[in-house]
């Protein structure tokens, strides 16, 4: 086995005793900020309390809510003059949760997402594009410094402007692409619209992450181009991308354990769950100066993978974000999560590309409806099959989700998209605006 960082070859007490050692310096340097000043001396947490990973749960929280508030600076653990780059969250209203860089960070962050981009077989000299928004957004910076680390040519491609996009993947025979999973399947099939194969495109390896796809998803993804998707997972809190990542087993995402501890938690309780149950994953930054971040609430929800990965590696593995502990919505008394629609949705042949969850409320009454994009060479049958599709969909949703929402069948490319993360519920009901 080919690694890129000695720490792959790691065994548990190894990484282990390193984050227990890591953990005390970040405590120290989490020290030297105005908010974990006042946060951990409030808790009566030292340094020198910490003897093992079992005091971790000593250590309160952070919360998204700690960092707007801290907004900008509160959680900066150097002199200002160290810091050399910025960045903020995505999706937020309000104050932006923020995070700062030292060049050392930089530097680790970089190392930390050549290793995922080495794990899944890019190598020096290879081409390498790069489809993310290079503003604020981390999975623009984050993935192309990894890139250029490891020494690809590394195309800032940007976003938007498919036919470019498809352009730059043919003419510079691009091995390896960086894209949103929503965007992927809208490329493919754009490539299609010009009468092409998407499958002869250039790319053999892609890495897809930024928002949460299902194992349906990732399948259409990887036969429509014809290539190897690897789920990348990463917050802007804890650097961005190159926190997690799948190995080629494409069995659950490593967490790179010598950098973060991951801990999973029943969001409700706060207490830790057992090994393969689902909870909210919380994570603790161990080599970062700049800003240090102990134990912050993701809100995303998963669970470890128990067991050991076949590929060797023992950092432990995450299963795919299951969704967000906020995109849980409410319909009829049942919790319903945007991904069990998309898996019941994926499993159907017919069904295309785009989907929107719509809620509203008539005369007090919860309604549900799912828009579904249907594939243009089913579109075109006659009105008794797509009846019939609509009947098995709805069958299908309520197995799911236990309410049987309207199906309405859409032509390809009728839902209207957004730009960057996919937006896939819209609330309309009273108050949830
Ligand atoms: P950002 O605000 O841009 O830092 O976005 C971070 C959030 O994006 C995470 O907390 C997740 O909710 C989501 N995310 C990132 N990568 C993935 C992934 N591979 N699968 C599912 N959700 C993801
Ligand atoms: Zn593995």
């Amino acid at each position: 086995m080919e690694y890129y960082a000695r720490e792959e070859t790691w065994d548990r007490e190894r990484i282990e005793r390193t984050q227990v050692v890591r953990l005390k310096n970040t405590l120290a340097q989490a020290l030297r900020s105005p908010f974990y000043k006042e946060h951990l001396e409030a808790a009566g947490i030292r340094p020198e309390n910490v003897a093992g990973l079992g005091d971790l749960r000593r250590i309160p929280f952070t919360t998204k809510e700690h960092l707007r508030a801290a907004y900008p600076y509160g959680l900066v653990a150097v002199p200002r003059d160290e810091l050399v780059r910025f960045h903020a969250s995505s999706g937020t209203t309000g104050p932006p949760a923020v995070v700062c860089h030292t060049q050392d960070d930089l530097d680790t962050w970089a190392d930390l997402m050549a290793r995922c981009m080495y794990m899944v077989g890019i190598r020096k000299g290879d081409v390498f594009q790069n489809i993310a928004g290079y503003g604020l957004f981390t999975g623009g910076l984050g993935i192309h410094s990894g890139a250029e680390r490891l020494g690809c040519l590394t195309i800032p491609a940007g976003t938007g402007n498919t036919r470019r996009q498809i352009k730059l993947l043919r003419d510079m025979k691009v091995k390896a692409l960086h894209i949103i999973p929503s965007y992927a399947l809208y490329l493919g099939k754009a490539v299609q619209e010009e009468g092409e194969d998407p499958r002869s495109l250039p790319p053999a390896i892609a890495l897809v992450g930024a928002e949460p796809h299902t194992e349906e998803a990732r399948g259409r993804i990887e036969d429509l181009l014809g290539l190897k998707a690897y789920n990348s997972y990463g917050l802007s809190e804890m650097n961005g991308p190159g926190v997690a990542f799948e190995c080629t087993e494409q069995n659950g995402l490593h967490v790179w354990e010598d950098a973060y501890i991951a801990e999973i938690v029943n969001p409700e309780s706060d207490e830790p769950v057992p090994d393969g149950e689902l909870g909210e994953l919380v994570m603790t930054t161990l080599s970062r100066r700049g800003m240090p971040v102990l134990r912050f609430r993701t809100r995303d929800l998963t669970r470890f993978l128990p067991g050991d990965c076949p590929c060797g590696r023992k950092h432990r593995r995450l299963d795919r974000i299951a969704g967000r502990v906020d995109d849980m919505f409410i319909v009829k008394g049942c919790n319903i999560y945007p991904m069990q629609v998309e898996q019941a949705l994926m499993s159907f042949r017919e069904v295309g590309e785009n989907y929107l969850i719509i809620l509203d409320n008539e005369d007090g009454m919860d309604r549900m409806r799912v828009q579904v994009e249907v594939r243009g060479e089913y579109f075109v049958e006659d009105m008794r099959a797509l009846t019939s599709l609509q009947r098995r969909i709805a069958s299908r949703l309520h197995d799911e989700i236990l309410v049987t929402p309207k199906v309405e069948l859409a032509q390809p490319n009728a839902i209207p998209r957004t730009e960057g993360k996919a937006k896939r519920v819209e609330d309309r009901r009273a108050g949830k605006a």
